[in-house]
Protein backbone atom coordinates (compact mmCIF):
# COMPACT_ATOMS: atom_id res chain seq x y z
CA UNK A 1 0.00 0.00 0.00
CA UNK A 2 1.25 3.49 -1.31
CA UNK A 3 2.41 5.83 1.87
CA UNK A 4 -0.87 7.98 3.19
CA UNK A 5 -0.49 11.40 4.28
CA UNK A 6 -1.19 11.77 7.75
CA UNK A 7 -3.24 13.93 9.76
CA UNK A 8 -3.27 14.68 13.07
CA UNK A 9 -6.49 13.93 14.68
CA UNK A 10 -6.04 15.40 18.06
CA UNK A 11 -8.96 17.70 18.23
CA UNK A 12 -12.62 16.35 18.97
CA UNK A 13 -13.79 17.81 16.11
CA UNK A 14 -11.86 17.93 13.15
CA UNK A 15 -12.61 20.43 10.31
CA UNK A 16 -11.58 19.56 6.93
CA UNK A 17 -10.26 21.79 4.05
CA UNK A 18 -14.35 21.45 2.20
CA UNK A 19 -15.95 22.73 5.60
CA UNK A 20 -16.75 18.72 6.38
CA UNK A 21 -17.04 19.28 10.16
CA UNK A 22 -16.83 15.67 11.26
CA UNK A 23 -17.15 14.58 15.76
CA UNK A 24 -13.79 12.40 15.40
CA UNK A 25 -14.23 12.30 19.55
CA UNK A 26 -17.54 10.98 19.20
CA UNK A 27 -15.40 7.46 18.61
CA UNK A 28 -12.70 7.57 21.09
CA UNK A 29 -12.58 4.39 22.41
CA UNK A 30 -13.25 5.34 25.79
CA UNK A 31 -17.05 6.66 24.25
CA UNK A 32 -17.31 3.06 23.22
CA UNK A 33 -19.12 1.60 25.75
CA UNK A 34 -20.78 -1.86 25.39
CA UNK A 35 -18.87 -3.18 22.23
CA UNK A 36 -14.97 -3.35 21.54
CA UNK A 37 -14.34 -2.79 18.11
CA UNK A 38 -12.96 -6.04 16.39
CA UNK A 39 -10.85 -5.50 13.25
CA UNK A 40 -9.57 -9.02 12.61
CA UNK A 41 -12.79 -10.23 11.87
CA UNK A 42 -15.36 -9.77 9.26
CA UNK A 43 -18.85 -8.04 10.53
CA UNK A 44 -21.64 -8.90 8.49
CA UNK A 45 -24.13 -6.24 6.85
CA UNK A 46 -28.11 -7.38 6.36
CA UNK A 47 -29.21 -7.73 2.50
CA UNK A 48 -31.99 -5.34 3.17
CA UNK A 49 -29.49 -2.58 4.56
CA UNK A 50 -27.58 -2.73 1.47
CA UNK A 51 -30.92 -2.18 -0.55
CA UNK A 52 -31.83 0.98 1.62
CA UNK A 53 -28.17 2.46 1.27
CA UNK A 54 -28.09 1.27 -2.52
CA UNK A 55 -31.32 3.12 -3.02
CA UNK A 56 -30.75 6.38 -1.28
CA UNK A 57 -26.84 6.12 -2.58
CA UNK A 58 -28.60 6.29 -6.19
CA UNK A 59 -31.09 8.74 -5.80
CA UNK A 60 -28.87 11.41 -4.47
CA UNK A 61 -26.20 10.30 -7.32
CA UNK A 62 -28.97 10.96 -9.59
CA UNK A 63 -30.66 14.07 -7.99
CA UNK A 64 -27.49 16.17 -7.91
CA UNK A 65 -24.42 14.06 -7.54
CA UNK A 66 -24.83 14.27 -3.77
CA UNK A 67 -23.24 11.93 -1.21
CA UNK A 68 -25.75 10.27 1.40
CA UNK A 69 -23.87 9.65 4.91
CA UNK A 70 -24.81 9.19 8.49
CA UNK A 71 -23.19 6.79 11.30
CA UNK A 72 -22.71 2.75 11.24
CA UNK A 73 -23.92 0.99 14.25
CA UNK A 74 -22.88 -2.44 15.25
CA UNK A 75 -23.61 -5.17 17.59
CA UNK A 76 -22.32 -7.43 19.37
CA UNK A 77 -22.10 -10.08 16.79
CA UNK A 78 -20.71 -7.77 14.30
CA UNK A 79 -23.91 -7.12 12.77
CA UNK A 80 -24.35 -3.94 11.08
CA UNK A 81 -26.96 -1.34 10.51
CA UNK A 82 -27.21 2.02 8.88
CA UNK A 83 -28.54 5.33 10.45
CA UNK A 84 -29.09 7.59 8.15
CA UNK A 85 -28.02 11.49 8.80
CA UNK A 86 -28.19 14.78 6.41
CA UNK A 87 -25.55 15.82 4.50
CA UNK A 88 -24.18 18.53 6.33
CA UNK A 89 -21.71 19.48 3.07
CA UNK A 90 -23.24 22.18 0.74
CA UNK A 91 -21.17 21.38 -2.17
CA UNK A 92 -21.88 18.18 -4.43
CA UNK A 93 -18.99 14.95 -3.97
CA UNK A 94 -18.63 15.98 -0.20
CA UNK A 95 -19.87 14.18 3.30
CA UNK A 96 -19.98 15.98 6.28
CA UNK A 97 -21.51 14.95 9.91
CA UNK A 98 -22.75 17.66 11.55
CA UNK A 99 -20.88 16.89 15.24
CA UNK A 100 -24.19 18.37 17.73
CA UNK A 101 -26.63 15.38 15.94
CA UNK A 102 -23.63 13.42 16.09
CA UNK A 103 -24.20 13.32 19.50
CA UNK A 104 -27.48 13.16 19.74
CA UNK A 105 -27.98 10.02 17.09
CA UNK A 106 -24.83 8.47 19.66
CA UNK A 107 -27.17 9.23 22.74
CA UNK A 108 -30.33 8.01 21.09
CA UNK A 109 -28.24 4.32 21.00
CA UNK A 110 -26.83 4.31 24.07
CA UNK A 111 -29.40 1.98 25.67
CA UNK A 112 -30.13 -0.63 23.10
CA UNK A 113 -28.04 -3.22 21.61
CA UNK A 114 -26.26 -1.06 18.90
CA UNK A 115 -23.04 1.07 19.67
CA UNK A 116 -21.85 4.00 16.79
CA UNK A 117 -18.63 2.62 15.85
CA UNK A 118 -17.89 4.75 12.92
CA UNK A 119 -19.64 6.45 9.52
CA UNK A 120 -20.89 5.67 6.08
CA UNK A 121 -21.19 7.21 3.48
CA UNK A 122 -21.52 7.07 -0.76
CA UNK A 123 -19.05 7.79 -3.79
CA UNK A 124 -21.36 8.96 -6.36
CA UNK A 125 -18.90 8.27 -9.22
CA UNK A 126 -15.76 6.98 -7.30
CA UNK A 127 -14.79 3.43 -6.04
CA UNK A 128 -15.38 2.77 -2.37
CA UNK A 129 -11.60 3.73 -1.24
CA UNK A 130 -11.41 6.12 1.19
CA UNK A 131 -10.49 9.95 0.10
CA UNK A 132 -7.53 11.97 1.71
CA UNK A 133 -10.74 14.11 3.70
CA UNK A 134 -12.34 10.23 4.08
CA UNK A 135 -9.10 9.13 5.50
CA UNK A 136 -8.69 12.23 7.98
CA UNK A 137 -12.37 11.80 9.68
CA UNK A 138 -11.25 8.23 10.11
CA UNK A 139 -9.82 7.20 13.81
CA UNK A 140 -8.26 3.54 14.59
CA UNK A 141 -10.81 3.28 16.99
CA UNK A 142 -13.13 3.24 14.05
CA UNK A 143 -15.37 1.52 11.06
CA UNK A 144 -15.94 3.30 8.15
CA UNK A 145 -18.34 2.09 4.84
CA UNK A 146 -17.89 3.16 1.69
CA UNK A 147 -20.57 2.50 -1.14
CA UNK A 148 -19.86 2.48 -4.73
CA UNK A 149 -23.27 3.79 -6.49
CA UNK A 150 -21.27 2.81 -10.17
CA UNK A 151 -19.92 -0.24 -9.14
CA UNK A 152 -22.62 -0.93 -6.64
CA UNK A 153 -20.12 -1.96 -3.98
CA UNK A 154 -19.78 -1.76 -0.03
CA UNK A 155 -16.12 -1.80 0.97
CA UNK A 156 -15.44 -1.32 4.86
CA UNK A 157 -12.31 0.55 6.19
CA UNK A 158 -10.30 0.88 9.46
CA UNK A 159 -7.43 3.27 10.12
CA UNK A 160 -4.82 1.29 10.75
CA UNK A 161 -1.14 1.62 12.85
CA UNK A 162 1.77 1.32 10.59
CA UNK A 163 5.34 1.30 11.17
CA UNK A 164 6.07 4.38 9.87
CA UNK A 165 2.11 6.07 11.16
CA UNK A 166 -1.20 4.92 9.82
CA UNK A 167 -2.56 3.77 6.73
CA UNK A 168 -6.47 2.48 5.74
CA UNK A 169 -6.83 -1.01 6.30
CA UNK A 170 -9.85 -2.72 4.34
CA UNK A 171 -11.88 -5.18 6.75
CA UNK A 172 -14.01 -8.19 5.43
CA UNK A 173 -17.60 -7.21 4.84
CA UNK A 174 -20.43 -9.57 4.28
CA UNK A 175 -24.00 -9.48 2.60
CA UNK A 176 -26.37 -11.70 4.10
CA UNK A 177 -28.26 -13.44 1.49
CA UNK A 178 -31.27 -11.92 -0.18
CA UNK A 179 -34.57 -13.41 1.81
CA UNK A 180 -37.06 -15.30 -0.26
CA UNK A 181 -40.22 -13.44 -1.58
CA UNK A 182 -42.38 -15.25 -3.28
CA UNK A 183 -44.09 -11.70 -4.17
CA UNK A 184 -41.41 -10.19 -5.18
CA UNK A 185 -40.53 -10.71 -9.27
CA UNK A 186 -37.32 -9.11 -9.41
CA UNK A 187 -36.36 -11.86 -7.05
CA UNK A 188 -33.61 -14.09 -8.86
CA UNK A 189 -30.96 -15.49 -6.50
CA UNK A 190 -30.71 -16.53 -2.73
CA UNK A 191 -27.26 -15.61 -3.04
CA UNK A 192 -26.20 -12.00 -3.77
CA UNK A 193 -22.93 -9.87 -3.11
CA UNK A 194 -22.82 -6.67 -2.80
CA UNK A 195 -22.77 -6.10 -6.62
CA UNK A 196 -25.18 -8.80 -7.65
CA UNK A 197 -28.64 -7.76 -8.09
CA UNK A 198 -28.87 -4.02 -8.25
CA UNK A 199 -30.13 -2.84 -11.08
CA UNK A 200 -27.78 -1.91 -14.24
CA UNK A 201 -27.43 2.17 -13.93
CA UNK A 202 -24.74 4.34 -15.55
CA UNK A 203 -23.69 7.60 -15.46
ZN1 LIG B 1 -15.50 9.34 0.45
Amino acid sequence: MAPQPLFAVASEVLTVRSGALIAVGAFDRSANTKNKLITNSHYTLPYSEQQRLRDRAYRAQQRDQSEVCGVLLANAERLLRFHFMTNAAEEPGVWALDRLDLIKVRRSYSTTEWDVVGTFHSHPISEAIPGPRDFASLSVHQLQLIYDVCGRQSRLWTRTSMANGTAPRELELRITKKPNKPVDATASSSVVTATSTAPTHHL
